[in-house]
This record gives structure tokens, sequence and C-alpha cells, in this order.
């Protein structure tokens, strides 16, 4: 039989979501009347923006006809929407970024999991703890996770964030190859700042290593000493590579479309130290594995850039963080603990009375109705916290905060459930 690769092996059984969805479930078919409200999950729920539907009609008509039919693309995108990334999100920013330091892809997750490709397969790596599993999952999967004990890989580096540190990952004390950092934070909702950063591209700097820097939630930045890119920071493109996705910031879930920016200024060394531009490498490891982006969501992404695009994602952002700042205030009035929701989509919430993530999961679901994400999920600094996210309605939003205003809002006793020793 074939040998597979053990390192899959190491990998906890991905419970996290199959375990909310198994106890909602449960839950549903014991009480069929109760309309459950979900803030658990990481998708956004507005539909795409008009000028992306209309740019991708006109792309669908442009594959019907020979003359306007497009095959296979550049690898690395079309420069149509590498030069509008490079003037809108960069040069307009007052940073110098070129198209060809800008790669098109089909998302940020995979470009986040395949980056490794391209780095020494032994580097050792830091993430911050809590932490997007992608970034843990695929180092395991690369070999570079060790044993597991408990809640960490000992092969990894955890830099925690928590109140102590306000939620700011502090250096580590060894040295770590890699480093994972994601501004604004999912699942936290916090954001670094100009000089969190700085700390962090001079670390690099000094000690040789490189940051993946994952700005999924860059639209959603609302504060000024929140910095849009890691580029904002002197000497950061001779350190770091940035990911970004139009996932949400425009709704591309389905659509499917990203992309990542290796400048030239950033240089690795091979085993005879010969100095080697990881520009070069990447773009060799996309023309070998990678095909390109669709023509179709590419031009989608090109017209979120039109004059229209941007006020339409503009109101949809702002949509999701009425709920996010609705969600803040009404849960600060109520007692609770609660940080995010500033800068991201994304609120994290203290369990009130010393209760675990998962009771507190489930305290919400059998008193309230409402569905969390448990902070558990997200490495053991997560423990004692709660996920809510802004993907939601107003008026789902607004039923859950008073829902959880009325401790009144009593389904049915959770008794007999296992969970229930609160
Ligand atoms: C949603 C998300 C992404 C983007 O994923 P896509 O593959 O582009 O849809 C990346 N990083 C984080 C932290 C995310 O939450």
């Amino acid at each position: 039989m074939t040998r597979v690769n053990d390192n899959f092996l190491l990998l906890p059984e991905s419970y996290l979501f199959s375990e909310v969805a198994r106890r909602v479930k449960d839950f549903q078919e014991k009480n069929p009347d109760v309309k459950v409200i979900r803030m658990g999950i990481g998708d956004v729920t507005r539909p795409l923006c008009k000028a992306a539907i209309e740019a991708m009609h006109r792309a669908v008509e442009d594959e019907a006809d020979t003359a306007t039919f497009h095959g296979y693309g550049p690898e690395q995108g079309y420069a149509f929407l590498r030069d509008k990334i490079a003037e809108f999100d960069y040069n307009k920013r007052g940073i110098d970024i070129l198209p060809d330091e800008i790669f098109i892809g089909d998302g940020a997750k995979s470009d986040l999991g395949n980056f490794f490709d391209i780095l020494s397969q032994d580097s050792t790596v830091a993430v911050t703890d809590p932490v997007y599993p992608v970034y843990v999952d695929t180092n395991v999967m690369g070999g570079r996770g060790g044993q597991r004990s408990g809640e960490h890989h000992e092969g990894i580096i955890y830099i925690p964030i928590n109140k102590a540190n306000g939620y700011t990952p502090q250096l580590p004390a060894q040295r770590p190859d890699v480093i994972y950092l994601c501004s604004p934070n999912n699942p936290t909702g916090t954001a670094m700042t100009r000089s969190d950063l700085k700390i962090w591209v001079d670390y690099a700097r000094k000690e040789g290593s490189i940051i993946l820097f994952d700005s999924a939630y860059e639209a959603y930045i609302h504060s000024d000493v929140v910095p849009h890119s890691i580029y904002e920071i002197e000497g950061a493109k001779e350190v770091a590579v940035e990911f970004r996705s139009f996932s949400k910031t425009a709704g591309f879930t389905g659509v499917r479309c990203g992309y990542t920016v290796v400048p030239f200024a950033l240089k690795g060394r091979d085993s005879k130290r010969e100095e080697v531009s990881l520009n070069h490498l990447w773009n060799r490891r996309q023309c070998t594995k990678f095909n390109g982006a669709s023509y179709i969501s590419q031009r989608a992404a090109e017209a979120v850039y039109s004059k229209e695009g941007r006020k339409q994602i503009e109101e949809t952002i702002e949509y999701y963080m009425k709920n996010a700042r609705m969600m803040r205030k009404s849960l600060r009035e109520a007692g609770y603990d609660v940080i995010g929701g500033i800068d991201s989509p994304y609120i994290w919430l203290k369990t009130p009375e010393g209760m675990t993530s998962w009771e507190f999961f489930h305290f919400l679901l059998y008193e309230h109705g409402i569905v969390g994400t448990p902070g558990s999920g997200f490495g053991a600094e997560g423990e004692g916290y709660l996920r809510l996210t802004a993907f939601n309605t107003h008026e789902a939003t607004e039923e859950a905060l008073s829902r959880m205003h009325n401790e009144q809002f009593i389904i049915e006793s959770c008794e007999n459930e296992p969970e229930c020793h609160l």
C-alpha cells in the first residue's frame, strides 16, 4: 500500500466548526420553535456589489465570442488588475509597490498555505495564540509542527495575545525564521498600530526573519493609528510578504480572488549563502503549480476599484461595521468584557463568571438561542473567550443583543445536557 504523509496524522481532527454545527442541530431538534441567530459565521452574507456583478456578466460574454475569448491568462494575474491594485491599494496611499510585485491568486488562504514552498523546509515558525488555524495546520502538514502536546505543537513558537499584553504580540524569546502576523486580527478583532508593527519589522530586519503578514481585513480599518499595509513601515519591503483578499473586502468568498505582494527588495539566501530574490522564486512556483485565477473573477475584482465599485463595497463594509459597533456598545452596557469591532468585523467576548468557552457557548445557545464560536478553538489563550461576528443582518444582530440583555429569555433548562454544569 502507498505510504501517506504522516504529518497529516499529527493534525488534530478539525472539530471546531463541525462540533458547533452538531450542537446547534441538536439544540434545534429539541427546540424547533426557537429562531437561532448565528453569530459564529466567518463568512460574509451580503451579495457582491453591483459593479462586480456587471463586470462578471461582461466577462462571461467575452468568453462567448472568439474575438474576446480569454483562455489561459498570465500565471501572475492580468495587468488590468495588478495595475489597479498597485495604484489604489499602494501608490495612492504613498506606498511604492509595482504591479510586478503583485501576484493574483484564488484567495489568501491558498497563498498563505503555499508560500512555504519557497522557504527552507526546516525553518522555525512563530504564530500568535489565538490564531487563524491555517498558519498552524499548513506548517504541521509541512513537517514543522513536531509532536503535539496538549493544545500546542512542540515545533512551533506560540506568541500569546491576551488581555495582559493588550492583545499586542510581543517579541519572542526564541528567534523564529518565519513569523505569521494577522492584523486586523481574526479571531480577536484587534489591530496592530504602526508602532506595534514597527517593532516587528525592526526585529525581522535585525534577526533576518521574514514576516508573512495577513491583512485580509484591511478594508475594515477605521483607526488612523492602524496601518493599511505593512509596507507603510520603513524597511518592511526587505522582510515582509503581504497577503490580501477580496473575500471580506468585497464579498468574494464564493467567487475567489486575492493577491500576494512579494517585493523585489525581499531577499533570502540559499545553502551556499548566495542571495536569492523571493519574488523570482514565487513567480517560478506560481508558473509551475498555478495557472492563474479565473478571468471572470479578475474582471470582477478590477470592478471593485471603479468609482461605483469602491462606493458600493464601502457601503457593505459600513453595514457590517454598524453591527460591530452595536454589538460592542450593547454588550459593554450589559456588563460584558468586550474587545474588537473597531477595525474588524469580529468581537472577542470574555466569558462571564469564569465559564469555559464551551460552557459559555452552551449557555448562549440554550439561554438565548445565539451561536458564537468558542475561543478555545483558536488556541489555548482563547480559552475563556467567544468570537462573535458582525456578518449578520441589522435585525438579527439587534434581536441577539436584546436577548442577551434580557436574562429572562430562557428557552429550556439544559439540566439534562452533559455540558450543563455552569
Ligand atoms: C477570511 C480570511 C482570509 C481570506 O481567505 P480567502 O482564501 O481569501 O477567502 C485570510 N486570512 C484570514 C485571517 C481570514 O479570516
